[in-house]
């Protein structure tokens, strides 16, 4: 009625968070994947770099050495083997024109060199290494230190011949380092050995040492035709850093998907509202459900005797649903507790007044057999109605006969509960489902309601007249009262008071009428009594 009925505020509901929750969450898996991807796609780029990088610096190498080794087999071809002055006019001819050689000798077996192209040897040399170094064996290849020189030289010298020609190159030779990215040399390390590891040439950054080869990429390449490997390492950091613009995709990127995902979470739980039972149930938090009221008369003597509420869903849109259409779905799911516990409170505020001034009046409630099996029921019509101004003794509580009940001694416990506050029983529907009068007479209620199926037998069908005059019987010997529904003629009335029933609710009458009618039609057929009185009360105070 108030506004406060027609404003429909939905808030998040608890599960809704809980979704946005998981969302977020969620939303954190990608990135840390995301993530998790770059480092190893980092990690794969620099190796593949390293091993690159190495590849081509063995290739240089290779190749340096290989103008080297062929210098050699031509010297050898030509016989050259001595320290005669021809052979050292042909070495030294041979040094000034290959670029790379510092020095052509002849060394004997052992590596004693006899003379140089220079004619005598280059100072005192200390032999640090031999390896093999070409796969025939034909070739060695040395790592000698030269007197005061601090750098390492290379020698290849022809083996296994006697006494023959050998060839002295700086071992930096072996060190393309323009083979490298000049801008990252200096983090770069490159080490050219053999290919067991024996080190014979290094450049870049010093060798990394073991505690920081962790926060490096390496890969090491090996010569199919030399005794030659090329190792190079590459820091971690300057290939990430090199990435950073993918890294900067990267953080977009998942922050992107993680929107997307958030954006999900909050969306989805509102789309899950397709959902029937989220759709009533969310129908039922913003006040749709409201009570409507059918006008119960005393045919005897035309008194409104009360009414029964028959629920409806009042739609945004003005449209108004009929309970078949949705009492299944809140009694399978439950929630018809809570529906009814919150029609009860409605009830009592909205017609509560009018009842307070007429306490012989009625109000009848339908329950589900759900509300049999336990004591909850008694709890919320003892909380909606004791200490309200409507009585607990003018509440009816109607139980349908057509839903079986789950246990009878639970639910004549409930019964008896309730009759103990002091509100009435009626049997709904009754003659309609299977239980029989036996199963009804020991639920111990204090009124019947027969089903309108009987009463539309009225005039048409013998049987009916004698079921009603039964049941009419049946319930004076009890002490129960009849009320007869859906009633839709005069004669249908008039039937019914000769055979002795007091009580009919039903379309000749009224049909269910919203609570501003319903109130509008108490205070037409049945003035407020008190209304007047307190009137008077007033005045007569005022006077006094
Ligand atoms: P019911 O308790 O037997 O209610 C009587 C039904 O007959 C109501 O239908 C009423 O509108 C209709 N009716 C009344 N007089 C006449 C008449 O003269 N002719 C005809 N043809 N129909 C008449 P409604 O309101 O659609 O309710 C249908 C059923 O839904 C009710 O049957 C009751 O079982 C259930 N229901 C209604 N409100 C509630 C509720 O708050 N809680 C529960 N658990 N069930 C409810
Ligand atoms: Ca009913
Ligand atoms: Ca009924």
């Amino acid at each position: 009625m108030g506004p406060l009925h027609e404003v429909t505020v939905t808030f998040p509901r608890r599960k809704d968070w809980f979704a946005v929750l998981i969302g977020i969450a969620l939303a954190g898996v990608p990135m840390a994947a995301f993530n998790l991807w770059i480092d190893w796609f980092i990690d794969r780029q620099g190796r593949e770099e390293a091993g690159e990088l190495a590849q081509r610096s063995l290739a240089l190498a290779g190749k340096r050495a290989g103008v080297v080794l062929n210098t050699l087999a031509d010297l050898a071809r030509r016989g050259i083997d001595s320290c005669d002055p021809a052979h050292v006019e042909a070495m030294r001819q041979v040094n000034f024109l290959t670029t790379p050689i510092k020095e052509v000798s002849v060394v004997d077996p052992d590596g004693n060199t006899l003379c140089t192209d220079l004619g005598i040897p280059l100072g005192f040399r200390q032999q640090v290494s031999t390896h093999p170094f070409t796969a025939e064996g034909d070739v060695v290849i040395e790592v000698l230190r030269l007197g005061d020189r601090r750098e390492p030289m290379i020698r290849l010298r022809r083996a296994g011949v006697g006494n023959a020609p050998a060839a002295l190159i700086p071992a930096d030779l072996l060190l393309p380092l323009a083979a490298m990215p000049t801008e990252r040399s200096s983090a770069t390390a490159l080490a050219i050995t053999t290919r067991d590891g024996s080190a014979l040439a290094e450049g870049g950054a010093p060798r990394p040492s073991a505690q920081d080869a962790g926060d490096r990429l390496v890969a090491t390449v090996q010569s199919p035709r030399y005794n030659l490997a090329a190792t190079v390492s590459l820091p971690r950091a300057q290939v990430l850093a090199a990435h950073g613009d993918l890294r900067a995709v990267g953080v977009v990127t998942s922050g992107v998907v993680a929107l997307g995902i958030i954006a999900l979470a909050l969306i989805l739980p509102a789309r899950r509202r397709g959902d029937p039972v989220d759709e009533i149930e969310r129908a039922f938090r913003a006040g749709e459900f409201v009570p409507y009221f059918q006008p119960m008369i005393d045919i005897t003597s035309g008194r409104l005797r009360g009414a029964e509420v028959l629920i409806r869903r009042r739609k945004p849109d003005g449209t108004v649903a009929l309970p078949g259409t949705f009492i299944p779905l809140l009694e399978s799911s439950g929630l018809i507790i809570d529906v009814t516990r919150a029609l009860m409170r409605r009830v009592r505020d909205e017609v509560g007044a009018a009842y307070a001034r007429r306490p012989k009046l009625k109000i009848g409630f339908n329950l589900a057999a759900a509300h049999f099996a336990d004591e909850a029921i008694v709890r919320d019509v003892r909380e909606a109605f004791e200490d309200s101004p409507i009585r607990l003794d003018q509440v009816v509580l109607e139980v349908t006969e057509r839903q079986p009940l789950e246990s009878l001694t639970e639910t004549r416990r409930v019964i008896a509960a309730l009759q103990d506050l002091g509100v009435s029983i009626a049997i709904d529907d009754v003659g309609s489902g299977h239980s029989g009068l036996s199963y009804i007479l020991k639920l111990g209620v204090d009124m019947i309601k027969i089903d309108k199926m009987f009463i539309d037998a009225i005039g048409t069908d013998r049987n009916s007249a004698t079921i009603i005059e039964t049941l009419v019987e049946l319930a004076r010997n009890l002490h129960m009262e009849v009320i007869a529904e859906g009633v839709e003629s005069f004669e249908q009335v008039v039937f019914l008071r000769d055979r002795g029933v007091r009580a009919a609710q039903g379309y000749v009458f009224a049909p269910p009428l919203p609570g501003s009618s319903f109130l509008q039609l108490i205070e037409a057929i049945d003035p407020a009594p008190d209304a007047g009185r307190a009137a008077v009360d007033r005045t007569s105070t005022a006077a006094a």
